[in-house]
């Protein structure tokens, strides 16, 4: 078949395929361990499953405004306002069909032939592919391990040109888990203010953090926040991935054209999972039982706590033990992430040596080897820009992790 070139551009998902792949092999009844997905496992929280339930039976089941309900877009800001230190009008957001969706939407009412984007390495698996489908160029530039896979800040100077369009930023950051600081952010700002170029700051991530404090980059000041897109979502902080809600703040004219985009595409966000993402971001349930009976994490039960903050203690106490036994194991090593769930071991030494009778030559064959020999899964770290490293999502129980990690200690020990 004759297909239109810019399907040839881009590739499937990784980290989608291995999430596919997990989810056929357990319903086959194949006993595997899955670190491939990139999404919470608790269920969604029940005040916003009911807020769901209530407008259903309430019929709000019609199209909605493309860009989203006013009131969901005014608790949006609010959340601007109480989260990021940022003052953004209704205008200024956009509700989009998941962050992913926002992220399109922006990058391609931005960037297009002839521009330059710069993508810092490691990199989220959907960025380089959303780059590629505007036409624009991308400039990868790579961070290292030794300096926490920050963005290097005098390559980064020089990798700027009357071309650059933007920088995306992701902070904490899927795959690696780090977060930037206030300082190494404001000088990332001061470069875009002083250069003109935009920055997309994808902070999707922003509650999932264990050490150190989410700053959006675009809280800097007017200069800054009339160049910055910042996009953020329900999907991670309210382990609501299959509902779909993603939303962006950003300068008045963008967001219009992402609206336009969007009337054109995909209508408005389903009307439904608009009111649960409105129950989700104004919290409304706090004085109920988070989750489900049965359901993790199940002393979730107390009232009182934040569904979030018995995600993010439990985050934080799954991150502790994995990378902490990751560090134990031959031929392994690995940063301790402040943010998000994932891990993201270094398996260099690993590269050369025969395991089960097949040569590893970098993440790829690791991570088959892993899949065949151990029965668990893991996202290769060449997915990402970086074939020396594997991530491990820890979004799963802390009972599948020790099996996982004792299945993966056992295959690499021969
Ligand atoms: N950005 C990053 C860094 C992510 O890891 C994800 C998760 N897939 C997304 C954006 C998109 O999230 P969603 O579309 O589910 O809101
Ligand atoms: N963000 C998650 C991941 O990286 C979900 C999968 C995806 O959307 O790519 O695994």
């Amino acid at each position: 078949m004759k297909l239109a070139r810019r399907t040839t551009l881009i590739n499937p998902s990784p980290t989608l395929a291995v999430t596919a792949k997990e989810k056929q092999m357990k319903a086959q009844g194949i006993d595997v361990i899955g670190f491939g997905a990139g999404e919470p496992d608790f269920d969604t929280p029940i005040y916003i499953k009911d807020a769901a339930k209530k407008s259903i039976d309430e019929g709000f089941t019609k199209y909605t405004a493309t860009s989203g309900i006013e009131e969901l877009k005014k608790a949006i800001c609010q959340k601007f306002k109480q989260d990021n230190a940022l003052d953004y009008e209704p205008s200024q957001i956009i509700v989009s069909c998941g962050a992913k969706h926002s992220l399109f939407n922006a990058i391609m009412c931005l960037c297009e032939k002839g521009d330059e984007v710069i993508l810092p390495s490691p990199y989220w698996v959907s960025y380089l592919e959303q780059i590629k489908l505007s036409q624009a160029k991308p400039v990868i530039i790579e961070t290292s391990e030794k300096y926490n896979f920050k963005l290097p800040y005098r390559t980064f100077k020089h990798a700027i040109t009357p071309k650059t369009k933007c920088l995306i930023l992701n902070s904490p950051s899927n795959p690696t888990g780090m977060v930037y600081t206030r300082d190494e952010l404001k000088a990332i700002a001061d470069l875009a203010v002083k250069h003109g170029f935009y920055i997309i700051s994808d902070e999707v991530y922003e509650k999932l953090i264990y050490e150190g404090e989410h700053i959006s980059i675009a809280s800097f000041g007017p200069e800054i926040k009339n160049l910055a897109i910042v996009i953020n979502g329900v999907s991670k902080a309210y382990s609501m991935t299959g509902w779909r809600i993603g939303y962006a703040a950003g300068p008045k004219e963008l967001i219009a054209a992402m609206g336009n985009l969007q009337d054109h595409s995909t209508s408005n966000p389903t009307s439904i999972a608009q009111k649960a993402a409105l129950a989700a971001i104004s919290e409304l349930g706090l004085s109920r039982p988070a989750f489900a009976a049965g359901t993790p994490p199940t002393e979730g039960g107390r009232m009182g706590l934040s569904p979030m903050s018995l995600m993010v203690n439990e985050f934080r106490n799954r991150r502790d033990y994995i990378v902490e036994k990751l560090n134990s194991i031959p031929g392994i090593s690995c940063l301790k992430p402040q943010g998000a769930f994932y891990a993201f071991p270094n398996i260099s030494k690993l590269i050369g040596k025969t395991i089960k009778g097949q040569k590893i030559t970098g993440s790829l064959s690791l991570s088959e080897v892993l899949l065949n020999e151990a029965k668990v899964t893991v996202i290769p770290g060449i997915a990402f820009g970086a074939d020396k490293y594997i991530r491990l999502s820890y979004a799963t129980s802390m009972e599948n992790i020790k099996e996982g990690l004792r299945r993966i200690e056992e295959v690499l020990k021969q």
